[in-house]
């Protein structure tokens, strides 16, 4: 078998390996064996490409392999579970950053071929510089808002569909002289690619506080339909069909947040629907008033005791103090007594997709007791105690009944219909969304101070004595 035939076999297996592993990846029992899949894709992927690039090419190619693998490796050590959106949201940028590269190599090194294929060439390139150039600077505004070295709230530009609509047309507009003169369309280039990096920058800067995770997935599919648009200009069929299943999953997930969120995924798309312009402000004053009534782990622990029923709603915190693993030890302890104890689970908690399923996971808490927030909102009313565990915004009765909150319209987990709900929490901090909860001020709410893992533990030593 030749070269080109072994290489074209080892893209088709690892093409099936992504697609395994993608199928993989969407349950906790299989993410494991997903996630192989993909590495040995991935692994295949690179090897097959070495195996079509000039012998002299390839020690350059090793020293970057090598690079690349001492600091992804060296990253993925010390990276903290709560900060990984953050490395997802910076891991895009280098995507996009690469995509628009790639593009600059082939417009400097001159190949522009002729005729119907010169134009296909030229549209590939001229798209994956400006989705790539999107995907860059919208990801570090992403990573910025995450990581909290940029403010979270939106920045809404007077106009800023208008402005966002006329520059795309002046992208469009331009791709059609850039298509008829690659050879000398560099300054057109430079030019889209000036504007596609501050439409990135623009789109992400106006979405605020809770509609992030959405923004984040939406450029992981951004950078996948740059990888696939340069794939089409390197020619490399695994490029393309592996850039179209980052992007059409990515798209995917995207709808799916978006409809538990109750976005609309067209405004999404364009950008800047956190800001709800229409939306008046809440007069000074008119926010809830009082103070929490706080609670203590003797209190708690009797009202367990008392109880036949009670939902977990595990939020940010939990992942913070790292609590998950005394959680399912007071999970146990209360289903050892009898008690029906289930998990409520919102599809934002946290800090990514899955957060909280991955941590539960970790502490091997059995699947059957973790609910998604459509099938156990109903019950809140029936159930006597609920344990909010590190959850802000996911809990907040204002987005629901308060039109001038910014996280008016997200769906939430209806805590507060329970009989008594406790709040696990360090102090006066606020969520994600930076928006006060009038859940604390509820009657039945009840708050426990302090970091929730000593909490648990806590709540589990008193349950022991
Ligand atoms: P929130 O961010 O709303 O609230 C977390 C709460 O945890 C804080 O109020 C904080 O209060 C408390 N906390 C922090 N550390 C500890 C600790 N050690 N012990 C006890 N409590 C602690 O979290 P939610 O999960 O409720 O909501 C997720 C938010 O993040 C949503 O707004 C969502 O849109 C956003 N988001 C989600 C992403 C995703 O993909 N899931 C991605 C990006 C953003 P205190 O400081 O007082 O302790």
């Amino acid at each position: 078998m030749d070269v080109t035939s072994l290489s074209t076999a080892a893209y088709i297996a690892a093409s099936a390996l992504f697609i395994r592993s993608l199928g993989g990846l969407s349950s906790p029992e299989t993410a494991r064996e997903g996630n192989t899949q993909g590495m040995v894709g991935m692994a295949l992927a690179v090897g097959a490409t070495a195996l079509l690039l000039p012998q002299a090419t390839l020690p350059i190619l090793a020293v970057m392999i090598v690079i690349g693998l001492t600091i992804g490796a060296a990253l993925a050590q010390r990276v903290a579970m709560t900060s990984m959106p953050q490395l997802v949201a910076i891991l895009h940028s280098f995507v996009g950053l690469a995509a628009a590269l790639v593009g600059y190599a082939s417009q400097l090194g001159g190949e522009h071929p002729a005729g119907a294929e010169g134009v296909i060439h030229s549209l590939a390139l001229y798209a994956g510089v400006f989705i790539g150039a999107v995907t860059f600077t919208g990801s570090v505004v992403a990573w910025g808002k995450l990581e909290g070295k940029i403010r979270s709230k939106p920045v809404v530009l007077p106009a800023r569909h208008a402005l966002n609509l006329v520059l795309v047309l002046a992208v469009v507009g331009m791709a059609i002289p850039y298509a008829m003169n690659p050879a000398a369309g560099l300054p057109l280039l430079l030019v889209m690619t000036v504007i596609g990096g501050f439409l990135g920058w623009h789109m992400v800067m106006a979405i605020g506080g809770a509609d992030m995770p959405v923004v984040v997935s939406m450029l992981n599919s951004y950078s996948g339909w740059a990888a696939a648009a340069d794939g089409f200009l390197l020619q490399n069929d695994l490029l393309i069909v592996t850039g179209a299943l980052v992007g059409s999953s990515g798209a995917i997930l995207s709808y799916i947040m978006c409809k538990a969120m109750a976005r609309s995924f067209v405004s999404v798309i364009l950008g800047g629907f956190g800001a709800d312009e229409g939306a008046a402000p809440a007069p000074a004053g008119t926010g809830p008033v009082g103070e929490p009534i706080a609670t203590d782990v003797e209190t708690l622990v009797k009202e367990l005791a008392a109880a036949s029923s009670v939902i977990i709603v595990p939020g940010y915190g939990m992942a913070v103090a790292q609590a998950q693993h005394p959680v399912c030890a007071l999970t146990k302890n209360l289903r050892a007594r009898g008690i029906d104890v289930r998990f409520a689970i919102h599809p934002v908690a946290g800090r990514l997709p899955g957060h909280m399923n991955v941590l539960l996971a970790e502490a091997n808490l059995p699947y059957d007791l973790v609910l998604e927030m459509d099938e156990i909102n109903d019950d809140f009313p029936e159930t006597d105690v609920v344990l909010v565990i590190g959850a802000n915004d996911i809990v907040n009765p204002g987005a629901i009944d308060d039109p001038s909150s910014p996280i008016y319209g997200m769906p939430v987990l209806h805590a507060w219909e329970a009989a008594r709900v406790v709040v696990f929490k360090r102090g006066k901090g606020a969520g994600y969304a930076g928006v006060e909860n009038p859940l604390f001020l509820r009657d039945c709410t009840r708050m426990l101070y302090g970091d929730a893992k000593k909490s648990v533990d806590a709540l589990l030593a008193g349950l022991s004595t």
